[in-house]
């Protein structure tokens, strides 16, 4: 079985685009990340399962940035159709167990936040998250940080104990400052 057969025909798990959240429409080509690994403690999903929707607008995807060695992880292109299914689906980039890069997306969260992974993941909102590796990418990167210049082809830190500080206070006032916003 083809790794598209697991997609064409599935329900779009999305109606807007995971990165710019612009709707998307019937018609539109999208691209699709799909993992096998949720890192998600509460109750963390174990199918195969699309997680991240991009626009078509919105080509930042042509490849899986970042792969994990302990996971699977796909890149899929697709249309959407009138009931909301995946269709003429094309694989783009793929990474299986025991390709990729040794990095740990939980670990990596605690690097850029300093806070321990359990702690970070008390937050309710993310209760039903699904957290692969593409998705905590996503969200480091929403966060002005390119989780590329934290690790080497390795998996090994390359930042100093003084740039990890930095990183990790320039983040907190970040996060102050979109709190502040919306209070006001
Ligand atoms: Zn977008």
């Amino acid at each position: 079985m083809d790794i598209t057969d697991n997609v064409e025909g599935t329900e779009i798990p999305a109606d807007h685009c995971a990165w710019c959240q612009e709707p998307l429409e019937v018609g539109d080509t999208v691209t699709m990340y799909a993992s096998d690994t949720d890192h998600n403690p509460k109750a963390p999903h174990e199918d195969f399962g699309i997680e991240r929707v991009y626009g078509a607008d919105c080509c930042r995807r042509l490849e899986i940035d970042l792969p994990s060695v302990n996971a699977v992880e796909a890149l899929f292109a697709a249309q959407i159709d009138p009931s909301w299914e995946a269709y003429d689906v094309h694989l783009i980039d793929k990474s299986t167990t025991g390709e990729g890069i040794e990095w740990s997306p939980p670990s990596m969260i605690t690097l850029v936040t300093g806070m321990e992974f359990e702690t970070f993941m008390d937050d309710p909102s993310l209760d039903h998250v699904r957290l692969s590796p593409g998705m905590i990418y996503d969200l480091i990167l929403g966060w002005d940080i390119d989780p590329k210049s934290i690790i080497d082809e390795d998996g090994k830190v390359v930042m100093s104990e003084d740039e990890i500080r930095q990183m990790q206070a320039d983040l907190q006032e970040r996060i102050d400052r979109q709190y502040e916003e919306m209070e006001t």
